[in-house]
């Protein structure tokens, strides 16, 4: 190791989520012991081996806080005009909180559509053109789930923020855009890079921190990370049946101040989010504000 060389925090993520689900747990008792239905989540869902996999986490994260949760299934051969017939049904239903969408829907149906047709008030995924333009307008709004448990673990960490480099890798509206944008009114100077990015290496190499939402195996390398970088690595990828992430952990230790597992850090607080917005949506849609 250089003179550099420090403890990297490997970030508790489940552990962190724990504890934010107990508290969740706690508010929707006092709900139910006010006498009101405990909230519920819709979860709309195609004939995906994945997909079945993340809604069953999903599922026992809802049970395990006393939340409901209803999943639709969606035939191989449905259309989009299916799809919104049962989101428009889901919108109307008063004892639905929220709808979450789970991808890929089935062949020809765009996800865009869908999201656009769920009520904004009931978009717990964030992908509502509504929800995303408040989010870039810096108002209250129902946000991204991945960006904001990103968001959590920063703060739980102490990372600062004002005034420091951060490097967001990916562009997707489902965590690059949304977390770049938190990160920015955060007042981090946020360089946005993507796959037409020249010289990825060097932008990472100046960053305070980096968020890799990219899906390509181990692409961050140890020697691109800035000694006590915060470094979270959001992607997911399949590499001889393992589950790898987007940055070469291994590099990162004795590197980065901290840095986010594969397994165990961004994932359970995405869900973490899921709930923590389900909360949220029900209790502004309803009367009885806490
Ligand atoms: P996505 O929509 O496929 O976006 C990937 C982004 O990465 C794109 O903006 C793409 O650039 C960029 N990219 C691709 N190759 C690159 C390269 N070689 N260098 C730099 N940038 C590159 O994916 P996503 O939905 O944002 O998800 C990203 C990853 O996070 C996936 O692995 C996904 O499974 C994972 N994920 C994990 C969680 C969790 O809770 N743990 C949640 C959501 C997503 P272009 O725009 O130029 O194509």
């Amino acid at each position: 190791m250089t003179s550099d060389a420090r403890e990297t925090v490997i970030v508790d993520g489940l552990g962190l989520a724990q504890s934010m689900r107990s508290e969740l747990a706690e508010a929707v008792a006092r709900h139910v012991a006010a006498g009101h239905r405990p909230p519920c989540l819709a979860v709309v869902v195609g004939d995906d081996p994945a997909s079945r996999s993340y809604i069953k986490g999903k599922r026992r994260a809802c049970d395990r806080i006393g939340m409901r949760s209803l999943e639709h299934d969606l035939a191989v051969d449905a259309t989009e005009e299916d799809v919104l017939g049962l989101v428009e049904q889901l919108n109307r239903d008063d004892d639905i909180d929220g709808i979450l969408t789970q991808l890929p829907l089935p062949r020809g149906i765009r996800s865009a559509a869908v999201a656009a047709a769920i009520d904004p008030r009931k978009d717990v995924d964030g992908l509502h053109p509504l929800n995303a333009g408040r989010l870039l307008l810096g108002e209250p709004c129902l946000a991204a789930c991945t960006p904001l448990g990103i968001m959590e673990i920063l703060a739980h960490h102490q990372i600062a923020l004002e005034g420091a480099d951060a490097v967001v890798i990916g562009r997707s509206i489902l965590v690059g855009k949304p977390v770049a944008l938190m990160l920015q009114q955060q007042n981090a100077t946020v360089t946005m890079c993507h796959s037409r990015t020249r010289d990825l290496a060097e932008h990472c190499r100046r960053a305070d921190v980096i968020v890799a939402a990219v899906g390509v195996p181990r692409l961050v390398k140890g020697d691109w990370i800035r000694p006590g970088a915060a470094v979270i690595d959001v992607g997911v990828s399949e590499v001889d049946g393992e589950l790898v992430g987007d940055v070469d952990t291994a590099g990162a230790l004795g590197v980065a101040s901290i840095v986010t597992p594969h397994r165990r850090g961004v994932g359970p607080m995405t869900i973490t989010m899921l709930l923590t917005n389900t909360l949220r949506a029900y209790e502004e849609r309803n009367a009885w504000r806490t």
